[in-house]
């Protein structure tokens, strides 16, 4: 449901401008959820639209974690396609979505559990923004007594490589008709596509935009992102310094801590030293991501060697945090998206990249 779903509806029953308006606002204000609760519509109207669908999917799993701060949902897409996509609370009052752009993912990152299935297709714009009419009809319906506030694309897939829909799917969230989401409550994270960060900062000056970057020096990025190869680390600088050149807003900086790969004095050294080519520093916000263990040879950096590379970073001006991903006892957390549930469903096949 979006707003070239409404135009089509309007079309195909030959509606007047009116009853668009009392859809929009029935869907889009109220979060109510099914055309026969639309109490502004006529009885028959009702009757008619009661085959139409509302959201792209179907659920095929929900979960709540126990402290009940992070609901984790499985979708089936029309075509038997699994994505995920989860709701967070992280601090009283702010509720977060995040939200998949692609079932799967091509680029392959070694870390990560949405690299290990693949790419099986794009998302278009109506699959992505229906993440969040979903949730906001589940605060709804499970009275949640909560606002859905920010949306992050850092579920399944790589945003900027479906950067048509995904781009398609930021105007729709932030359409004053419809989801009404003020861009600075977006966020988008990315692997380092940099001709579509370049795109990305033009057309998009007031969304978040996150770098999931890992290592400091393109040998050792290399060997866990894949990506590095055709975008290294100088060309992905080049476009931080653009976006914050032009943009003049915070880019954030995703470090996952690897035990022994990316956590060593000598890492902490070399990102300071990357962040030298870096214009405008106190700009850049680094988050230190705890590792989410996945089926793979990376393991989780100790708690003391966190803080070590934390301090120093801190004594070298950076600004800095340890970010811990809630949701993790669901499996809902970054990077952990899909692959257990992909393996229990043969039916679901995979595709090689094209
Ligand atoms: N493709 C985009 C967005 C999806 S991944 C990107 O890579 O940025 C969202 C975030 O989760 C990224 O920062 C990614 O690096 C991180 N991530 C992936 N696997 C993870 C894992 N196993 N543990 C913790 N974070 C992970
Ligand atoms: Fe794709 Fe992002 Fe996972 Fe890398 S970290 S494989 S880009 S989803």
């Amino acid at each position: 449901m979006d707003s070239a779903f409404l135009q089509n509806i309007q079309k195909k029953y030959n509606l007047p401008n009116f009853r668009i308006n009392q859809m929009q606002k029935a869907f889009f204000e109220q979060n109510i959820s099914s055309y026969d609760k639309i109490s502004t519509l006529s009885k028959s109207l009702r009757l008619q639209l009661a085959n139409e669908k509302i959201l792209s999917f179907s659920v095929h799993h929900l979960a709540a974690s126990q402290d009940k701060n992070a609901y984790k949902a499985i979708l089936r897409l029309h075509d038997n396609r699994l994505i995920e996509t989860v709701l967070l609370n992280p601090k009283p009052g702010l509720w977060s979505c995040c939200i998949s752009s692609q079932a799967g993912c091509a680029l392959a990152c070694t870390f990560c559990a949405t690299g290990k299935l693949g790419f099986m297709r794009h998302l278009t714009s109506e699959e992505i923004t229906d993440q969040v009419l979903f949730w906001r009809f589940f605060i709804e319906d499970k009275n949640l007594k909560a606002h859905l506030s920010n949306v992050v694309y850092m579920g399944m897939g790589e945003p900027l490589h479906n950067k048509q829909e995904v781009f398609a799917s930021i105007d729709e969230l932030t359409n004053p008709k419809t989801f009404r989401i003020g861009a600075r409550h977006i966020s988008v994270s990315t692997s380092g596509l940099v001709p579509a960060m370049y795109e990305f900062t033009d057309k998009f000056s007031q969304v978040n935009l996150a770098i999931s970057l890992h290592a400091a020096t393109d040998e050792e990025r290399l060997k866990m992102m894949p990506i590095n190869k055709a975008h290294p680390l100088r060309d992905l600088i080049q476009v931080v310094n653009y976006y914050l050149n032009k943009n003049n807003r915070k880019v954030f900086m995703e470090y996952i801590l690897l035990k022994n790969e990316n956590d060593r004095l000598q890492d902490a050294e070399n990102l300071v030293k990357l962040y030298k080519n870096i214009e405008k520093k106190h700009l850049v916000h680094t988050n230190l991501i705890v590792y989410n263990q996945i089926d793979s040879h990376h393991c989780e950096s100790s708690k003391a060697k966190a803080r070590e590379f934390k301090e120093y970073l801190q004594t070298h001006g950076i600004s800095v945090t340890i970010r811990k991903n809630l949701g993790r006892d669901i499996d809902g957390a970054c990077g952990q998206l899909a692959l257990k549930e992909m393996n229990t469903n043969p039916h679901i096949g995979r595709v090689d990249t094209p």
